[in-house]
């Protein structure tokens, strides 16, 4: 069982802090994704873990095993990095062997070990080639291999993909996905790409600016979200957010928009307390995908906007409107809107579904309903 713990963990570089406050909490198997923007601290939280970057406050535990001050070598982390760190003068056998061999291990058990592995990812047939020689699908393969012939108690991945085309990428996802999980060795993996994460992840850490925003399944991250940073990040295209002021009507509660008013679910609204809220400006956010569109007038569709463009996906059709100062984006089954045209400056129809109306504090950002 080796589970990973980090503690507390704090990273500064002179007077900027660049983590502060990270709490991990990662069970034996699992696939976690650091998950952020540019700069958020992702890597740097990666190699406090591997052992390559020293923290300034906070503890790390491998397998119970208090690994905080160890030396990377001494740690059993194997790791997978953005440029792979491949060496141009060795063959790829010799890339995948060079741990085992660092480790002395007998010839004939490393032939057998790096055999192994080159068959699970599918690259016997380029194992003489020195890397130069290989695609960037190859090269990735090969740094993944050299990764796991180690046998090591953790993975630790930065951004392994960031160099495939979008193709390629979508087949890796897959791929590794299922090779973590035959695997079943404990892994982080570093990534900016939400899409990669929603769909290989077993949990998802969120981080922004250095901190932790939430640590929670994909799903969880996509439909509770701690609050307005996390929303907006996951989701492709991203949440539409705007101010509201919260207003009574009749018994109920309703967001009142610039140009618009939405109305919000009675039982919804009264659970979170809205009604303790009358008055107060706070920011609303709705998926695209949870606004249906209809021809003006149609009903239940009252909130009456101009289409300022679209954009067809082919199944999709995305539509960017304009209502008031407000500009919102929806995404709709081309079936359900076949009919609306796509003439810029068509007045259409809007209907919020209530079931998927966020709202969130203008402050701090928080969820708060
Ligand atoms: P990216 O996705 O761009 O790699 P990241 O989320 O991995 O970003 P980090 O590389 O961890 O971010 O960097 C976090 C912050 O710490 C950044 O502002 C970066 O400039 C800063 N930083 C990282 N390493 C150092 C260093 N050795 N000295 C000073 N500042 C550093």
């Amino acid at each position: 069982m080796v589970e990973l713990v980090v503690e507390n963990l704090e990273k500064r570089f002179g007077n900027f802090t660049a983590v502060t406050d990270v709490d991990i909490h990662v069970d034996d198997g699992e696939f976690i994704f650091l998950l952020g923007p540019s700069g958020c601290g992702k890597t740097t939280t990666l190699r406090m873990i591997s052992g390559l970057e020293m923290p300034s406050g906070g503890r790390v535990f491998i397998g119970g095993r208090d690994v905080t001050y160890m030396r990377a070598r001494y740690r059993s982390v194997g790791m997978v990095f953005q440029d792979y760190g491949l060496y141009r003068h060795m063959t790829v056998h010799n890339n995948i062997a060079y741990p085992l061999k660092v480790r002395r291990m007998q010839r004939r058990e490393i032939a057998e070990k790096v055999g192994r592995v080159a068959e699970t990812l599918q690259i016997t047939d380029v194992l003489s080639r020195k890397p130069d020689s290989l695609s960037a699908g190859q090269l990735q393969r090969v740094a993944i291999a050299r990764m796991l012939v180690r046998e090591a108690d953790v993975f630790l991945m930065d951004e392994p993909m960031s160099h495939l085309d979008a193709q390629l990428r979508g087949q890796m996802r897959a791929e590794l996905r299922h090779l973590q999980k035959s695997i079943g060795t404990t892994t982080i993996f570093v990534t900016h790409d939400q899409l990669e994460a929603m769909t290989m992840a077993d949990r998802i850490i969120v981080m922004r600016a250095g901190r932790i925003q939430q640590y929670a399944t994909p799903l969880e991250v996509f439909e509770n979200p701690a609050n307005e940073f996390v929303a907006t990040f996951v989701g492709e295209p991203q949440m539409n957010v705007f101010d509201v002021t919260l207003r009574a009507d009749q018994g109920g509660v309703v967001a009142e928009a610039d140009g618009f008013v939405v109305p919000l679910n009675a039982a919804w609204a009264e659970a979170n307390g809205l009604h303790r809220r009358v008055g107060e400006i706070v920011r609303l956010g709705i998926r695209p995908e949870h606004i249906s569109l209809a021809r003006q007038g149609d009903e239940g569709h009252g909130i009456n906007a101009e289409l300022y463009s679209f954009e067809p996906t082919g199944a999709e059709n995305l539509y960017v409107l304009r209502v008031g100062g407000t500009e919102l984006t929806t995404r709709n089954s081309t079936n359900d809107t076949r009919h609306l045209g796509k003439v810029e400056g068509t007045m259409l129809g809007m209907h919020f579904d209530p079931d998927w109306i966020y709202l969130f504090d203008p402050g701090d950002g928080r969820t708060i309903a």
